[in-house]
């Protein structure tokens, strides 16, 4: 099944297509279908930035869509940057710049209170009656300097044990463990329980 992926986000295409193809989807981009669109993500929610993606695309192809939204919570920083993660250090920022003020944020604060998550919402419109929502998550903690240079935003800070940050880590290895594949594996045991 053709499925057109709502986001211009070029990791989170890279990393869709990585985890759905071998499981027989044929996810596409927006660059692939030709479609160029900014979504407003005014919602207070993952599923609801999801849903407003997903809807907006699907309201141009009418075709089946899967939007993803996602991002980091500190423990200590009350859950921030959560659905703000991608704008945290302003508009326009780099993945450098928001790395350094969460680790700004968290100066001197003790490994034991530096506890996060990743998690991703995907919203998946099929056609007019048929939605669905799905949430994976991945804990670790927040380290005190980035590490490795794989994957993208927030992985060279976010640990998934003492020493190995996710950036640290192949994509085969972040695919195995990730936010992102624990939906969208959800996803595709729903899909493939829809279609017997
Ligand atoms: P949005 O879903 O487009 O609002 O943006 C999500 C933001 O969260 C990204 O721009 C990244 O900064 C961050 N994020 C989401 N998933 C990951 C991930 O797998 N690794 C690192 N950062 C992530």
């Amino acid at each position: 099944m053709k499925l057109v992926i709502a986001t211009n986000n070029k990791g989170k295409v890279r990393e869709i297509k990585e985890i759905l193809e071998p499981l027989g989807y044929e996810p596409v981009s927006l660059a692939d279908e030709g479609i160029s669109i900014e979504v407003e993500e005014d919602g207070e929610t993952f599923e609801e930035n999801a849903h407003l993606k997903a809807k907006a695309v699907y309201d141009i192809c009418k075709c089946p869509v899967i939007a993803d939204d996602s991002g980091l919570e500190v423990d200590f920083l009350d859950g921030a940057p959560g659905i703000y993660s991608a704008r945290y250090a302003g508009e326009g920022a780099t993945d450098e710049q928001r790395i350094e003020k969460i680790l700004s944020e968290l100066d001197g604060v003790d490994e034991s209170m530096r506890t996060a998550r990743f998690v991703c919402a995907i919203y998946c419109i099929l056609d007019n009656d048929t939605e669905y929502s799905v949430r994976g998550t991945l804990d670790g903690h927040i380290g005190t300097e980035p590490l490795g240079s794989n994957g993208f935003g927030y992985d060279p800070i976010f640990m998934v044990d003492e020493d190995t940050s996710v950036a640290m880590l192949s994509a085969e290895e972040k695919n195995s463990i990730s936010h992102r594949s624990a939906a969208l594996k959800q996803l595709a045991e729903i899909l493939s329980e829809k279609s017997e």
